[in-house]
């Protein structure tokens, strides 16, 4: 490592991602290029001889930069915010440079201790469950993300139902077994659910949930019970706090009810609304959680953490040691019966310093200014429901908002008509937004997403918004 090297490129690095966030109001949201632009601006070839690093950089703008759809514009309303900040971005910056692969207590102590640490931070900070703190059976571990935390959990309940079931019958094989294990989830959940009963071999089935995009345990189980009578083995449910389309919450503790009554592992994808669970006003909606072997979700959405950042509870570490524990001489260590080894709790071998960027991000904003972070979204979106709600021509869809999310339509329009607005709303590009199907209605979504989005930009977003509509219903 070339440490001066590395204080002057740093230097310009940073400056240009300061400069970066300067001009961010001002650049176009998503850019304005088509698949394949990158190819045609690049050699074909890596570099023989060593450029140097000014010259990477000035190339940034002309390359790079002009194929950026910008996620922390404040005129960037799709999909769920993914978050940022400078402490994030520094400890990022340390993590790096630190670059040590913390899969085991002795790989990087400081790596496994913070992140224990770090994590009981946080689930003191939302008022979990004491099982989930490290101090007991449970405990936390960051993730990449929420689909890995889900995946991760599927294959310790997989593991877990072989176990039981295997002590009843010595001669099943995991294979047989697999014909017969149903995942639950409903007909709201995230696609990430299908892919990992994909991954893990077993069948999905989707509740059906209300027209507030709610599941209930009355549905659940009277689907358990007819997947029972089938010879099939229910074994694993997703609940979500925070649907992706609505931000719908299933109800946890009908659904937990039946999952404790039915021995079925809960797993609670709570990806981007669980950040709000630090703010007390908002922590009613975990209530149920109580009936969870895992939980999980996102600071690095709404969290000011830099992606990747999902933590991840568990209720009981027992059950993902034993799914995961394969224990080379090479990876074995004098304390590991008294360490825990995040190798054991996750799919990859090798884990990145990341819980720098939680511990940085608590000392810089406190528990208080995270709080008032998380607030502040949700009342935009609420001033943004106060600008939309005076335009008889709209109708705002389920209750509203939730969160930092806003379901909006023409009211009195078709689904075409609908997304007809959509499709004139992204070719105009001033704002970005998605849509969503959502119980046989085209809806339109928007998700308040930057640290930098102020009023005047729900004003200039929703402007944009009531200018396309006139257009088009004129038309
Ligand atoms: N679950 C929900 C409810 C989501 O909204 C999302 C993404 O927005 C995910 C899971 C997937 O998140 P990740 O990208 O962390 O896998």
């Amino acid at each position: 490592m070339d440490s001066d090297a590395l204080v002057s490129c740093g230097a310009m690095m940073l400056g240009f991602v300061a400069d970066y966030w300067r001009s961010l109001e001002a650049r176009p949201v998503v850019p304005n290029v088509k698949p394949g632009y990158l190819r045609q601006l690049l050699p074909t070839e890596a570099p023989e001889q060593p450029e140097p690093f000014q010259s990477i950089v000035d190339d940034l703008e002309s390359t790079i930069m002009v194929g950026v759809t910008h996620w922390h514009s404040p005129r960037f309303h799709a999909y769920f915010p993914t978050a940022a900040s400078y402490p994030a971005i520094c400890a990022d910056i340390l993590s790096g440079g630190i670059a040590c692969i913390g899969f085991s207590w002795i790989a990087s102590p400081a790596c496994t201790e913070l992140e224990g640490i770090v994590m009981d931070w946080l689930a003191k900070a939302m008022d979990l469950p004491e099982f989930f703190l490290s101090t007991g059976n449970g405990g936390g571990i960051i993730q990449g993300t929420a689909s890995e935390a889900t995946i991760v959990a599927l294959l310790a309940a997989r593991s877990r139902i072989f176990t039981e079931k295997k002590a009843e019958d010595s001669t099943l094989t995991l294979g047989r077994l697999l014909d017969q294990l149903v995942v639950y989830c409903s007909d709201q959940a995230h696609s990430s659910v299908d892919k990992g009963a994909l991954i893990v071999g077993c069948q999905i089935r989707k509740i059906s949930s209300g027209p507030d995009c709610v599941m209930r345990g009355e549905q659940l189980e009277a689907a358990i019970a007819e997947d029972r009578k089938k010879g099939l083995i229910p074994f694993f449910i997703v609940a979500t706090l925070g649907t992706t389309a609505t931000c719908a919450f299933d109800d946890l503790m009908s659904v937990g009810r039946v999952c404790e009554k039915e021995h079925i592992w809960m797993h609670i994808d709570a990806a981007y609304a669980g950040n709000a669970f630090i703010c007390p006003e908002y922590r009613h909606l975990l209530n149920g959680i109580e009936y969870a072997e895992s939980f999980n979700f996102n600071p690095h959405k709404w969290m000011l953490v830099n992606f990747d950042c999902s933590a991840m509870y568990l209720k009981d570490r027992k059950h993902f040691i034993d799914a995961f524990n394969v224990d080379p001489l090479y990876l074995q260590h004098e304390y590991q019966s008294s360490a825990p080894d995040y190798r054991h709790w996750q799919i990859p071998l090798g884990r990145r310093f990341r819980s720098l960027k939680l511990w940085f991000v608590f000392r810089s904003f406190g528990l208080d200014g995270l709080r008032k972070y998380i607030r502040k979204h949700i009342q935009l979106a609420e001033y943004f429901i106060s600008l939309i709600s005076k335009d008889a021509r709209f109708e705002i869809i389920f209750p509203a908002p939730q969160l930092g999310l806003v379901c909006f339509r023409l009211k009195d329009g078709s689904n075409e008509l609908n997304k007809s607005l959509f499709d004139a709303l992204n070719n105009d590009k001033r704002i970005y937004l998605v849509s969503a199907n959502v119980k046989e209605k085209y809806i339109l979504r928007f998700a308040v997403c930057s640290s930098l989005t102020e009023e005047k930009h729900i004003e200039s977003s929703w402007n944009v918004i009531d200018e396309v509509a006139t257009k088009l219903l004129s038309s």
